[in-house]
């Protein structure tokens, strides 16, 4: 067998390799004359086609190790390796294209934009990728489809209840087809069957289309959803269940 023969058969095609791996990432924040370790050398990876639910008490890190895994932050120290791209080496043009098109976040205050109908919040990220009018209504109906509100898309967000804004959220997080979605404690602001519902989406929407999930919580009851529970406490992994 020729060397470039060997090398070839060593390297798995990118598509069976995490889709994300971080390797002893820590990220630490001034706050005046201290410094708050927000994270502590945390490596981990995240299988393609997983959900995982990150979870652990308030300030334990869940926010920052989030924004780091979708290059809305840089780590202080550490690599993360996020489809093939090595983030802490690429330039800030780079990190907003990986921002628009392979990562999609979701925030607890769902974060629609009032005036808005449901249909035009969706339609933002598809604005952001210069996707021509009538591909953009196309995709913002077929998302809006997919989380169960097709008959929902002219009512503005304050016609819609908060599991219904937050299925908002989640269509436009869809429409760019991103492969990683991040959600930041998403049922934080939902009683507890309105949240169980959404995590029950944020699963069936993993399992049907090439999506990987990973979903901050401090609801112990939303992790049995997940195919890896990762606990965090004072920014480091304490328990870590699941392939
Ligand atoms: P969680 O999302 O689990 O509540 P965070 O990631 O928001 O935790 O915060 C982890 C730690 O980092 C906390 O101690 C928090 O106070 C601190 N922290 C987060 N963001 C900042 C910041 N911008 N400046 C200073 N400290 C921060
Ligand atoms: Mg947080």
């Amino acid at each position: 067998m020729t060397a470039e023969r060997t090398e070839g058969a060593l390297r798995e095609p990118a598509d069976r390799q995490p889709l994300l791996e971080m390797h002893d990432v820590s990220r630490e924040y001034r706050d005046g004359p201290q410094t708050v370790t927000a994270l502590d050398n945390v490596s981990l990876r995240v299988n393609r086609g997983s959900l995982v639910a990150v979870h652990g008490r308030s300030g334990s890190g869940k926010t920052t190790l989030l924004n780091i895994m979708g290059a809305l932050d840089r780590p202080t120290a550490g690599r993360v390796r996020l489809d093939g791209h090595e983030l802490t080496d690429i330039d800030e043009a780079a990190t907003v294209a990986i921002r628009r098109t392979t990562v999609a976040f979701v925030f607890q205050a769902f974060g629609l934009i009032p005036i808005l109908t449901a249909e035009e919040n969706v339609g933002i990220p598809l604005r952001l990728t210069k996707t021509p009018v009538p591909e953009r209504e196309r995709r913002a109906r077929e998302v809006l489809e997919l989380v169960g509100l097709a008959d929902r898309r002219h009512h503005r967000p304050h016609e819609l209840s908060g599991g219904e804004q937050q299925r908002v959220a989640i269509a436009r997080a869809l429409a760019n087809h991103p492969q990683l979605l991040l959600a930041d404690e998403p049922t934080g602001q939902l009683d507890s069957r309105t949240g169980r519902a959404v995590m029950q989406l944020i699963h069936d929407i993993v399992r049907t289309r090439s999506l990987t999930a990973v979903v901050a919580t401090h609801d112990p009851a939303l992790i049995d959803l997940a195919d890896r529970v990762i606990e965090l406490r004072d920014g480091r992994i304490v328990d870590q269940r699941g392939p």
